[in-house]
């Protein structure tokens, strides 16, 4: 099933990256394994999926653990508590969730003890919507000067979710928004390679608007329960 899904999932991305003039090469999957097993987790291994990302410090280090696989790219998406940061800091390729001058400090301090560079995305709440975390719009450019002053760091783009919507079109504003703040950043001199953006529901509009990584959990996986 994570097979065929994903033939279906590479078509749209290569039907939005026709609409949009760009090079289907410049998107990157990331298999979202949240609530999801291993052996899920492995079948989009074996379907050519090497990214994958989790959300939550235990279900990561049991499931990196577990699956033990030098191919993996590991992403960690979810908040991250700064007493946490060991846990994750140099074990994965990217931290896409950095919400916080503060948790890139911690993070930074961390590396600075390990001789390790972590590459990291800052996350922005361009929906400013409460329950969710986020640097706001308005002090990207701030906080973004700051995260580039941190020894510990490579800052190698932004990350964004969009507003949680039937309809993908809705958050279309936001993911221009993060391409535009990427854009400004540029301008100051701090050059970006990443946007991660677009999900199950919206990842179609989101490459339309410049993503580099979409995070895919449920259309790879089917829908997850909770509970487990
Ligand atoms: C769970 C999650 C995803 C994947 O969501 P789906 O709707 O299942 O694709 C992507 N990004 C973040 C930050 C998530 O928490």
């Amino acid at each position: 099933m994570v097979a065929e899904n994903l033939i279906k999932i590479r078509s749209r991305i290569e039907l939005a990256c026709r609409k949009s003039d760009r090079n289907f090469n410049e998107v990157t999957i990331t298999a979202v394994t949240k609530t999801f097993s291993s052996e899920l987790a492995n079948e989009a291994v074996e379907a050519g999926i090497f990214d994958l990302g989790e959300n939550y410090v235990q279900e990561f280090v049991h499931k990196k653990k577990e699956l033990n696989d030098d191919r993996i790219r590991w992403h960690f998406i979810g908040h991250l508590q700064t007493n946490k940061v060991k846990f994750v800091c140099g074990q994965v390729d990217l931290i896409h969730s950095v919400d916080s001058l503060r948790l890139a400090k911690e993070i930074s301090d961390f590396c600075l003890n390990t001789g390790f560079k972590q590459n990291i995305l800052m996350e922005v709440n361009t929906s400013e919507e409460a329950a969710k975390f986020g640097i706001k719009p308005g002090d990207a450019q701030v906080v973004a000067e700051e995260i580039m002053r941190l020894p510990g760091l490579n800052l190698i783009g932004l990350m964004t979710i969009g507003r949680f919507s039937e309809d993908a079109e809705e958050s279309r504003y936001e993911f221009r928004m993060l391409k535009e703040i990427k854009s400004d950043l540029e301008q100051k001199g701090i050059p970006l390679k990443h946007l991660s953006m677009g999900m199950s529901n919206d990842f179609d509009v989101a490459i339309e608007e410049g993503s580099t990584i979409i995070r895919l959990g449920t259309a790879i996986f089917g829908n997850r329960d909770y509970k487990k």
